[in-house]
């Protein structure tokens, strides 16, 4: 068997808006898409305050606007984003040189061999997103666990400035519950599919597995 690795999933929250919220006092508090400023293209990113109204990433800007008209569009500052995640690079390079970044604002760092010298994963996650808050003035959330698919879930389950860890004795009450769209990578028409199949959570297959073993007792 493999021995346990400890994973972490750091994914900042709503990176774009935050940072322009951040660097924008006007802007904090507010409904902020960042995205393309004539109603034209795709929502590249959301305010939690703009959440609350049905938006999200990727969405038509004018399909957000008509859900939240009073949303203040925002160009995307790329060259600005890509220097504030050098910054946040930068920290999770301290604890670990198995960083594997997703994108500008989300990575997955293998703190296995870190261990002893940074304490346990939770100080560790608890560590990191300390530094990032004091270093960026942005928040994240971590996901930690004892591989990237639970990890990457788990980030999510607490956004945000969420900490979640899930470790062997709590991975099935965690997972079995939650929804199949929780699954990353599964996709909005195949988690449809999955979904009428009568696979409504993670979950689903693992007890119906039990049932057949059951009968078969
Ligand atoms: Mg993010």
């Amino acid at each position: 068997m493999n021995s346990p690795r400890s994973i972490l999933h750091v994914d900042m929250d709503a990176f774009y808006a935050s940072v322009e919220q951040r660097d924008n006092p006007e802007l904090r508090g507010k409904p902020v898409i960042v995205g393309g400023t004539s109603g034209r293209g795709v929502v590249a990113a959301a305010s939690y305050e703009v959440r609350k109204f049905g938006v999200r990433s990727a969405m038509p800007i004018r399909r957000a606007l008509t859900l939240c008209p009073h949303a203040i569009c925002v160009r995307p500052r790329m060259r600005r984003y890509a220097e504030v995640s050098a910054q946040v690079f930068a920290i999770f390079n301290d604890y670990t040189p198995l960083v594997e970044g997703l994108s500008l604002d989300e990575a997955y760092l293998d703190v296995t061999a870190s261990l002893g010298l940074k304490g346990d994963p939770l100080h560790i996650a608890r560590d990191i997103k300390q530094r990032i808050a004091i270093e960026t003035a942005l928040t994240a959330s971590v996901g930690v666990a004892g591989n990237k698919l639970v990890a990457k879930i788990a980030s999510d389950l607490d956004k945000p400035d969420g900490l979640t860890v899930v470790t062997a004795e709590t991975l099935q009450t965690v997972l079995d519950p939650l929804p199949v769209r929780r699954l990353p990578g599964l996709g909005r028409k195949k988690g449809e599919q999955v979904h009428a199949a009568g696979l409504t959570t993670l979950g689903a297959r693992t007890r119906r597995r039990h049932r057949r073993s059951a009968r078969h007792r």
